[in-house]
Parts: C-alpha cells; sequence; structure tokens
C-alpha cells in the first residue's frame, strides 16, 4: 500500500492550475478524470519512474 502523491497539472481547456494525486504503485496508468474548474473531461497519462516520481501528462479527451 503506498501513498498517493501529489501532483499539479494544468487543464488542457481552461488552462487552469489542477491539483490532483496519483497512485505510485501503478508503474503506468491512463484515466479520464473531469476538471475541477471547467468540469470538461481531461484525460491523465501517468507514469511513475523507479525513484516513484511521478511523470504526468494530459490531454484533452478528443485530441
Ligand atoms: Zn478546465
Amino acid at each position: 500500500m503506498s501513498d498517493l502523491i501529489p501532483v499539479r497539472v494544468q487543464c488542457p481547456y481552461c488552462w487552469e492550475m489542477l491539483d490532483t494525486t496519483v497512485d505510485p504503485s501503478l508503474s503506468e496508468a491512463e484515466y479520464v478524470e473531469d476538471c475541477q474548474v471547467c468540469c470538461q473531461p481531461i484525460v491523465f497519462v501517468v507514469v511513475v519512474d523507479e525513484n516513484l516520481v511521478p511523470a504526468v501528462t494530459v490531454r484533452p479527451e478528443n485530441d
């Protein structure tokens, strides 16, 4: 059981900075979460390296 890691991403629709968390026990994950500000679906792509440092990229769902 590992702790969630807080990350900050920028919404690809409204460009607001969003605080969220990722699960470092998954080495790779892709999921959709609605923006907390504009409620549009953001695709999160999370890759966790061997030091458990997550790299998060976001893109619009219909890109
Ligand atoms: Zn947004």
